[in-house]
């Protein structure tokens, strides 16, 4: 039996090539040749202020924090539907993360659960744009005005994806995006810092830095570098820069084949969610579709380790998601206790279907229809 996994990266093929010019420039360190190409790429086509390359979204999200002036005993509202390093990041200088619900139709953070969250320790809010579906921004940006709120958005799956036309990574204070293996566009591991405020930029590449002006002084701003700031290594090999141009070189072609095999699951299991047996993954009008994954909503626990099993069965990859954070082993002793039903449901019931370039019109049908026979049998 021919087994369909859950990921496979897709590979352009220029990737090799770019690193072997990487290596014959002579400068594989940061900030090289391709790292400048990588960051006018972002800057030009989705219009960002500034760019750093990092070597993950994790280290974008710390770099975040560090910015923001985290300090002990502050509270950070963010998702409990989400990966760790959303909050980790902010964990880390001492915060306390004041969880949001989502939904109950997607699991984006739901904004009108913020509002009642906030207190004089507030200094942040961070959202996740989930399977790059936009968080409704207008909403959670007025709420951030309002209380005088920094906003940074955790774009790690949110690549070419918009809100009323507007690129996801634009709109808050600071934004976060990932390159890692099961992501859109990658580079292995990798990610980038999006600095959407001004007085953020200089900072920012001296925490880079390992908290020293280095940046500066290559541009022949300072006659000598040290160490002014705290910071840390954040910057990627030129190497990793390379691998990931020649993904951005076919990032419309990535994208364009994304959508496609997004609607061949949707077209074949909407029936499905018309007659109430799966939910489908749910676009607010505001929010494109950027095609990260592709998802069902099972009725409950039981039945999505039952259809899990039955295509594990079928060789089939499919995956459930984030496990609530709230009520993680590291973090549900700190938790104020609230109860958040709907991240729950998702930590229960959302089964993600396996996506990648590469994936064949028949091994898609054969998902769709062994989904089909476990519903209608
Ligand atoms: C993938 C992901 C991350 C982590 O990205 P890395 O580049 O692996 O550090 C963080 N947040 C979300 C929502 C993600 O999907």
């Amino acid at each position: 039996m021919q087994k369909i996994p859950f990921n496979k990266p897709y590979f352009t093929g220029k990737e090799t090539e770019y690193i072997r010019q990487a290596v014959e420039n002579e400068h594989i360190s940061g900030d090289g040749f391709f790292t400048q190409k990588c960051h006018q790429f972002f800057q030009n086509r989705y219009s960002f202020q500034k760019c750093l390359l990092t070597t993950s979204c994790t280290d974008a999200l710390e770099m975040s924090a560090i910015l923001l002036n985290i300090q002990e005993g502050d509270e950070v509202i963010a998702p409990s539907y989400t990966f760790v390093s959303t909050v980790n990041a902010f964990v880390l200088r001492g915060a306390k993360i004041v969880f949001a619900d989502t939904y109950a139709s997607h699991p984006n953070i739901n904004p009108d659960e913020i509002e009642a969250l906030i207190s004089p320790k507030t200094k942040a809010i961070i959202v996740v744009h989930y399977a790059g579906v936009a968080c409704d921004m207008e909403k959670i940006l007025s709420i951030a005005q309002k209380y005088n709120l920094w906003v940074v958005e955790d774009a790690a799956q949110a690549i070419d994806s918009y809100y009323k036309n507007v690129p996801l990574g634009s709109l808050g204070h600071l934004s976060a995006f990932s390159f890692h293996e099961t992501k859109n566009i990658i580079s292995g591991e990798g990610g980038m810092l999006v600095i959407n405020d001004d007085k953020f930029a200089k900072r920012a590449e001296i925490i880079r830095e390992k908290g020293t002006n280095r940046s500066a002084f290559f541009r022949g701003e300072v006659d000598k570098y040290g160490w002014v700031d705290i910071g840390s290594s954040f910057l990627p090999s030129d190497i990793i820069a390379a691998f990931l141009y020649a993904q951005l070189e076919n990032l419309d072609n990535i994208q364009a084949r994304r959508k496609e095999i997004w609607n061949i699951y949707y077209e074949g299991l909407y029936d499905l969610a018309q007659k109430g047996k799966i939910q489908l993954p749910y676009l607010p009008k505001y929010a494109s579709n950027n095609a990260h994954l592709f998802y069902v909503v099972c009725e409950s626990l039981e039945e999505r380790s039952a259809l899990l099993a039955q295509l594990k069965n079928q060789g089939i990859g499919a995956v459930f998601h984030y496990l609530s954070l709230h009520k993680s082993s590291f973090y549900s002793s700190r938790h104020d206790g609230r109860v958040l039903p709907h991240t729950d449901k998702f930590a229960d019931c959302l089964l993600r279907l396996p996506f990648y370039y590469e994936i064949t019109p028949k091994a898609q049908e054969k998902i769709i229809m062994e989904i089909r026979k476990f519903y209608n049998s």
